[in-house]
């Protein structure tokens, strides 16, 4: 591969190695990277059309101010300026950053240090709080630490998946890959939960069509059936665990009789006992789950329910066994481990007075922020609010991905101050900006990224930056910089940010911490092969029974089946669930401009059950409005059996250059997990009618 440059895909989780390769007519060819372990080669729709994505059309290529192209130093000093009035005025917790799962972890990390470290406030949060908020907070309860024990691996070794909130075949698409290969080779059973039968479902040997919201019942009832079919792993509850005699109380109170749990999660008893059964016999078992698990406003729950049943088997980090979150962002993780969640600290650290401390001493950051910042949805109300009232964007579009859009919209309207940095020029949220900072973008941009499986690969650029674009990173500290702290943010290049990083996570770490990266410290940034951290080959976590909690043990975590927050009514009589379709990412601002991605499903739909179709007045491929509490939609109506009576599915992709009416997180009230903070996307009570032009 003459020329050819190694890089990582920028679109999911899965973070597949690509190949961008010179061609003779000067464009760019781009391959899977054979070499790379998360994918060998392997690309899917989207991934394989990132070449189509390279072109400058759509790009923001120069810093405006109030809407006039103004120099980078014009631009900058009117953010630093601006930032440091309300500082001044109204104290550190009037400002805030949004950031991004699209941002490399070097950006994260810098981000980070500025809000926390010397801005002093943690108003720091991430559009990754909508994707995984609660498998982190599921985590940390259990395990003591936001760590994915496995490794990919496992989905190859397994004898049963158990897909949970996962339409893997198309979110993850190369992961799906892999499964249906070691299914065509060895065999492998399949069990998708999820109310909707998806494209996951054509390599099920079982799917659980079970009622929005009753995963916990469903797997307080496997806990429960463990024990009767004497299937736990009493040597490792006693050796390597806490709580775990009220745990199963509380599973067995909540799912007394396996009648009450398949009535429950509206399912057959003999579905429920298939899958009891399997999971009972089958010690090679992994359990995928992503947002359908997450985005609820009992996500963390759900999420400790699913763990528990590991935990109570004894399979965590082991080869072909364990839990195992799948993230939506190619950088969920990266940002996880700079502290890009308001609720911590960079490498893996929280808000104890100890980490707290510690943090400040390493960055000599006198002002460090103490306590834990506004989540996303409660960042975006205290910007409605006024008591935020700088705020700076990155890289993402809350005014189409946060729920409760048209609120979002008002409060970036109404807001003293608001900054955008992104590479593309015209995006629901940038139109709201009063500066706009022209980002460099895939392709063009160097650092590293973090996949599900810990596994940190290199971004790295091939194309010379458009018109004045630059790195995040050198954006944040150059306002650092203009804020007073210069020699906090005097990076020269990304390896100077990831070398920084790498020393923060080993220092003063007694080995207290099993997921400190500091042996990366010293590899050469520039030849960074893929490597699962904590240290390079780390495939597997927590498998010889050790946790990172202050007796070495995991925690069962006792929790209960409750409804989802909002139910339906006369007036609004459908559950709708939003999610993805298979070409489209996040708001379509890389890919809705891509012909052959959009010629797979090209209108924002609603996907509704025959006989509600019918009730509702609605055919197939008609229009319809969808009308919730909060807004409302305009939408291709799709009548199919793949939906279950009473519910109804639309994609979350669609922004107002594509579909002016066509926002489906209009209707999502702005609901959050308790623990995560991570809206409730997935359940939200609204009406269906034909559409009448006006
Ligand atoms: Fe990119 Fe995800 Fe597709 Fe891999 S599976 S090519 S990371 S979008």
């Amino acid at each position: 591969m003459t020329g050819a440059v190694r890089t990582t895909c920028p679109y999911c989780g899965v973070g597949c190695g690509v190949t961008a390769t010179p061609d003779t007519a000067g464009g760019w060819t781009i391959a899977g990277d054979v070499e790379h372990p998360a994918n060998f080669g392997r690309l899917c729709s989207k991934g394989s059309a990132l070449g189509e994505t390279l072109g400058l059309e759509g790009r923001l290529l120069h810093p405006l101010v109030a809407g006039q192209r103004v120099s980078w130093g014009a631009a900058l000093d009117t953010v630093a300026a601006r930032f440091r009035a309300v500082i001044d005025q109204h104290g550190p917790d009037a400002v805030a950053f949004y950031v991004s799962g699209q941002l490399l972890t070097e950006d994260y990390y810098v981000a980070n240090k500025l809000m926390k470290g010397f801005i002093g406030s943690a108003n720091i949060d991430t559009n990754s709080r909508l994707c995984m908020a609660s498998s982190v907070a599921g985590h940390r309860r259990a395990f003591g630490g936001d760590v994915v024990p496995g490794t990919y691996e496992d989905l190859e070794q397994a004898d049963l998946v158990v897909l949970v909130g996962s339409n893997l075949a198309w979110c993850h698409p190369v992961l799906y890959q892999r499964l249906v290969r070691a299914k065509e080779e060895r065999g492998t059973r399949v069990v998708v939960i999820d109310p909707r039968r998806t494209a996951t479902c054509d390599i099920a040997d079982l799917h659980l069509a079970l009622k929005p919201g009753a995963d916990v019942l469903l797997f307080n009832g496997l806990l429960a059936y463990l024990g009767r079919a004497g299937a736990l792993d009493q040597d490792y509850i006693a050796r390597h665990t806490n709580g775990f005699a009220d745990t199963f109380l509380a599973a067995g109170d909540d799912a007394c009789d396996m009648d009450a749990v398949a009535a429950g999660c509206g399912l057959g008893l003999g579905e429920i006992q298939e899958f009891y059964g399997w999971f009972a016999e089958t010690a090679a078992t992994v359990t995928v789950y992503s947002q359908g698990v997450n985005q609820s406003s009992r996500g963390t729950d759900k999420v400790n329910a699913i763990v528990n049943c590991h935990l109570a088997t004894g399979r965590v980090g082991k080869p072909g066994m364990g839990p195992f979150s799948v993230t939506g962002q190619p950088n969920a993780m990266g940002g996880r481990e700079v502290g890009g969640l308001a609720n911590q600290l960079a490498a893996h650290m929280g808000f104890t007075p100890e980490e707290v401390d510690r943090v400040g001493r390493f960055w000599r950051a006198p002002s460090i922020a103490r306590r834990e910042g506004l989540k996303a949805v409660d960042l975006f109300q205290a910007i409605e609010a006024g008591t935020v009232k700088a705020v700076w964007v990155m890289a993402t579009n809350p005014a189409v991905s946060l729920p409760d859009t048209a609120r979002v919209s008002r409060a970036l309207a109404g807001c003293d101050f608001v900054v955008v940095s992104d590479c593309v020029r015209e995006t629901d949220t940038t139109a709201l900006a009063d500066v706009l900072l022209p980002a460099l973008g895939w392709g063009e941009k160097d650092g590293t990224v973090t996949n599900s499986e810990r596994r940190i690969s290199r971004q790295r650029g091939f194309l010379p930056p458009p018109g004045e674009a630059k790195p995040d990173w050198w954006i944040i500290a150059q306002v650092a910089a203009r804020m007073g702290w210069g020699d906090a943010f005097a990076y020269q290049s990304p390896a100077d940010i990831f070398r920084e990083h790498a020393d923060l996570s080993g220092f003063e770490n007694q080995g207290e911490r099993v997921f400190d990266i500091a042996a990366l410290a010293n590899i050469d940034y520039d030849a960074l092969e893929p490597a699962q951290w904590p240290a390079p080959g780390t495939a597997r976590l927590f498998g010889d029974g050790r946790f990172p909690t202050a007796d070495g043990r995991a925690a069962f975590v006792p929790v209960r089946a409750v409804a989802p927050a909002t139910s339906t009514s006369a007036e609004y009589p459908l559950a709708l669930n939003t999610g993805r379709i298979r070409d489209q990412w996040h708001t379509m601002t890389r890919t809705g401009g891509v012909p052959r991605l959009s010629g797979h499903i090209g209108e924002p739909f609603v996907a509704i059950n025959p006989a509600d179709a019918a009730a509702s007045g609605l055919a197939d491929g008609g229009l319809a409005v969808a009308r919730s509490a909060q807004g409302r939609a305009a939408l291709r109506v799709r009548v199919t059996e793949d939906q279950a009576p009473g519910e109804v599915f639309a994609p979350m992709h669609w922004n107002r250059r594509f579909s002016a009416e066509g926002a489906i997180n209009a209707l999502v009230a702005p609901i959050t997990d308790a623990v995560s903070g991570q809206p409730e996307l997935k359940h939200t009570a609204i009406g269906l009618e034909p559409f009448e032009p006006a």
